[in-house]
């Protein structure tokens, strides 16, 4: 008998399988998973018991993963700095997101009030900062990310 992996082998070899996977793909595509795993965590993280979860710009209520619900990036999400910073990625609604181009706006007064208005302007101040991610530090980042997601899973289940 094969004793069971203890959670820290199991976390062990999901990092290094998806290490594996993201030196096979471009880089660009380990990159974006990377991105749809935070927004994913975003949208199930501020979920209610009910699968709902308020848009920060229009504070309308939308089911966390009924496909009308985004992960929606403060800073546009091709700055590759900020682009995978919880700070800057929140659940917003596909109006908001898509057909009012992020309502930023609203987006802005929403954060102000959330994280401070300090805070708020370290992260307006990174709009340009661009940044080549390692490897190592997405698969490090994703597989947190995807670890608290599953947490919530259980949550809503
Ligand atoms: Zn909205």
């Amino acid at each position: 008998m094969t004793k069971p992996l203890t959670p820290e082998q199991k976390r062990a070899n999901q990092v290094a399988s998806m290490l594996e996977e993201f030196r096979h793909i471009d880089y660009g595509k380990a990159l974006g998973k990377t991105q749809k795993t935070l927004q994913e965590l975003a949208r199930i993280s501020r979920a209610n018991e009910d699968g709902s979860v308020r848009c920060v710009c229009c504070w309308k209520l939308v089911i966390w993963n009924g496909g009308n619900c985004h992960g929606g990036h403060y800073i546009p999400r091709e700055i590759t700095g900020p682009t995978i910073d919880p700070i800057n990625v929140w659940p917003c609604c596909v109006t908001c997101n898509k057909w009012l181009g992020g309502n930023l706006g609203a987006f802005r007064m929403f954060l102000a009030a959330e994280i401070g208005l300090t805070r708020l302007k370290e992260l307006e101040a990174r709009r340009r900062e661009y940044k080549k991610w390692t490897l190592e530090e997405l698969v490090e980042k994703r597989v947190a990310w995807m670890e608290e997601i599953r947490h919530h899973r259980k949550r809503l289940n």
